[in-house]
């Protein structure tokens, strides 16, 4: 009768929670562009700040917008992080173009909308949800955002780790999955930028005098692109190559960014080792590697299975599964506090698909179960 009583608990209504997503959607924040970020963390500090909650905004540097640190007035010792980022892929204007904010059966549209506007604003539903009702949360909680994750956190990543030092639980506001599913673990994310030096020469007097940097790395990402072992879960994209001046020149230089993704901290190790030791192939060329791994792997741990498993009994109070997806690919803020062994939870966002494309949308009939979610979780963790 308890999950009978819960199934019909007033008070979370869908309608409300989507005009709210749609209010922080409707401020378009490309990670670039400090000034549109900053536009969306003036509204959520004023919504934070409303609910009684302390402030604390630490300006933005190299670009980017602010950090933006909400704390319950209430609770003492070491409590929950709640993390979510502000910023899109999408450029500005994508709102009237391609991703117009709109309805359309289950799917709601918008620029950001899954990834991850809407679960940043379920965390805020969901304290405010407890606060309507005269509850509080048993814990302190921190609500953190993001100006720049979609850019790998450069300026942020330190902040959250020092936080989440501080903190008993990580709960992140990533998309949520396939259906009623969250995510346990993420692979590492490794970034490296490859440098070739070769001999400019003149491509008809004098080609025998060149050495192509061009070539070379036509080589290079041949021997990097073939690390990639699906068995192992590792995987190597060159995503970016710059080279040469003109059609005519022999290339002296030539620029790649690679993109790595590992399962294990050794795996991590040993491809880190292995691109900053990588050799010329061809001859008379120079070859550098700069990068390491900028997101460690994030495992599911004593301690997630154990805050997946308390997830699960309060998602059965509603009469849902929850389930956790396979390893992932794809990293987010959540791999910095799991390396440092809090408990994370991620992925508790909104369901939906279409993350950075431009049918990028969030499924209404999750927006209900997500915000329960989340509600039970601050309200029961101890
Ligand atoms: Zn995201």
């Amino acid at each position: 009768m308890v999950a009978e009583r819960r199934k019909n608990e007033p008070g979370i209504d869908a309608e409300e929670v989507l005009a709210g997503i749609v209010e922080w959607v409707s401020i378009e924040s490309p990670s670039h562009d400090a000034k549109s970020v900053n536009r969306v963390v003036d509204h959520v500090e004023g919504q934070f700040r409303d609910l009684g909650l302390s402030i604390e905004r630490t300006a933005g540097v190299n670009g980017f917008g602010d950090i933006l640190e909400c704390r319950t007035p209430w609770g003492e010792g070491s409590g929950i992080l709640v993390l979510a980022h502000l910023d899109t892929v999408h450029p500005i204007g994508m709102i009237e173009k391609d991703l117009k904010i709109r309805r359309e059966g289950d799917s709601v549209f918008g620029p950001g909308i899954y990834d991850m506007k809407a679960g940043g604003y379920i965390a805020y539903y969901a304290l405010r949800h407890l606060i309507r009702q005269g509850k509080k949360t048993k814990l302190p909680v921190t609500f953190m955002f993001i100006p720049e994750e979609e850019v790998g956190s450069p300026t942020s990543r330190a902040r959250i780790e020092a936080a989440a030092r501080g903190h008993r639980y990580a709960l992140v506001m990533e998309p949520g999955r396939d259906g009623d599913r969250v995510v346990t673990s993420r692979k590492g994310v490794g970034r490296f930028v490859m440098t070739v030096k070769g001999r400019a020469a003149h491509a008809g007097a004098k080609h025998e005098d060149g050495r192509s940097a061009i070539l070379e790395m036509a080589r290079q990402v041949l021997r990097i692109e073939g690390k990639t072992d699906y068995a192992r879960g590792v995987t190597c994209n060159v995503g970016l190559v710059n080279g040469g001046t003109g059609v005519n020149v022999i290339s002296a230089q030539c620029t790649a960014e690679i993109d790595l993704r590992v399962p294990t901290t050794e795996l991590a190790e040993e491809m880190t080792h292995w691109f900053l030791n990588l050799e010329p192939i061809g001859k008379d060329v120079e070859v550098s590697v700069e990068g390491g791994i900028n997101r460690p792997p994030y495992r599911k741990d004593a301690g997630i299975a154990a805050l997946f498993q308390k997830a699960q009994t309060i998602y059965r109070e509603i009469g849902k599964e929850l389930r956790d997806v396979p390893l992932t690919g794809g990293g987010s803020d959540g791999n910095f506090t799991a390396a440092l062994g809090i408990p994370t939870l991620d992925g508790l966002g909104a369901d939906g698909k279409g993350a950075h494309a431009a049918y990028e949308q969030i499924y209404y009939s999750s927006l209900v179960p997500r915000t329960y979610l989340c509600t039970r979780l601050l309200e029961t963790l101890e």
